[in-house]
């Protein structure tokens, strides 16, 4: 078993020191951490059940019949990241990240019901979001401008960028510096270009962190690459257009703060905004509530109810 580890657990003096270490690359069950003084090594969870993702804060120990750590404890988790696997359940992609940036671009034209959802995940699990506008050197008008507006008005950052010409990287940097982000979106709107972009060693360390056991480079690997300011961009074609876990929603409103916000005003507690008597969510859509944000909510609350476990399942 791999044991959760605390700040305040002192080590016992007859046993070898423990390295703190970052987990910087992840394939299944084969990881490469980075120490504390910088050093690079393979390592693997402890236990075989154990589940040890990028990001991951860890203890390791020196494992005397491999060259490889061995992982003893993970530190407590924020910032998690999980997907939605085949039977839409969450599965764990990566930890302690900060920022989660959604990017969308004229072409393909943008789905905001697929933005709203990263955003929902984002909010659900407490990590900031912001919207990158790729592309923005083409004409914008498939870029439904109100939509924009209403995530700045929820406080997200939205930035009009370029892979291509670099236009508005000098406001992303400053967004990303120090912070651990992961690039999302539909396929095609350039994800992989901004990560290029941003981190000029991304595309020539492809797979040259890890190998399997038969000596292959792993292109999946999740990986966590560091930014020249500070920060990293934890990327791998998993990460880029993941399908974010209804199931790590947070339950009352869904990841959706300004509905989080009116629900007090609701008659029921557990209101579902849906078609309830005196939901105060229902009555301030298309005022304060803008109408294509309650639309999105009312898909993922649809799916939502669908995946809920029906009595006597769990
Ligand atoms: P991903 O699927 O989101 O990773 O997207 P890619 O990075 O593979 O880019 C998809 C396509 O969009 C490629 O043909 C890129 O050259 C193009 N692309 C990426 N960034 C830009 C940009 O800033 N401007 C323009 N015009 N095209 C871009």
């Amino acid at each position: 078993m791999c044991a959760r580890f605390s700040e305040r657990q002192p080590q016992r003096s007859d046993t070898p020191p423990r390295l703190r270490a970052r987990v910087i690359a992840a394939h299944g069950r084969l990881l490469r951490v980075r120490t504390a003084t910088g050093e690079e090594r393979l390592a693997r969870p402890a236990g075989r059940k154990t589940i040890v993702v990028c990001g991951d804060e860890v203890e390791c120990e020196h494992d005397a019949r491999h060259s490889e750590l061995r992982i003893a404890a993970i530190a407590p988790r924020s910032g998690a990241l999980y997907r939605s696997n085949a039977r839409g359940q969450g599965e764990l992609i990566a930890t302690h990240l900060t920022l989660l940036a959604v990017v969308i671009a004229p072409v393909p034209a943008p789905d905001f019901f697929i933005v709203d959802r990263y955003l929902a995940a984002a909010d659900s699990a407490g990590i900031r979001a912001a919207v990158l506008l790729n592309k923005s050197e083409l004409a914008l008008e498939a870029v439904d401008a109100a939509a924009l507006e209403t995530y700045v008005r929820l406080g997200h950052a939205v930035h009009r960028v370029s892979a291509h010409t670099q236009a508005g990287f000098g406001a992303l940097r400053a967004t990303l510096r120090n912070a651990t982000a992961a690039l999302v979106g539909q396929s095609g709107v350039g994800k992989s270009s901004l990560t290029r972009a941003l981190v000029p060693a991304s595309e020539a360390s492809v797979g040259a962190l890890l190998r399997d056991d038969e000596g292959r480079h792993t292109t999946t690997a999740v990986r966590l690459y560091p930014l020249p300011d500070g920060g990293a961009i934890i990327d791998s074609p998993g990460v880029r257009d993941f399908a974010p876990a209804i199931d790590r929603l947070e339950p009352r409103a869904l990841g959706f703060a300004e509905i989080a916000a009116l629900s007090p005003g609701c008659r029921f507690s557990d209101c579902g905004h849906m078609r309830e008597p005196g939901c105060a969510v229902r009555a301030a859509t298309g005022t304060s509530l803008d109408a294509r944000r309650y639309e999105s909510y009312r898909r993922l609350r649809r799916l939502y109810e669908r995946l809920q476990p029906r009595p006597g399942e769990r």
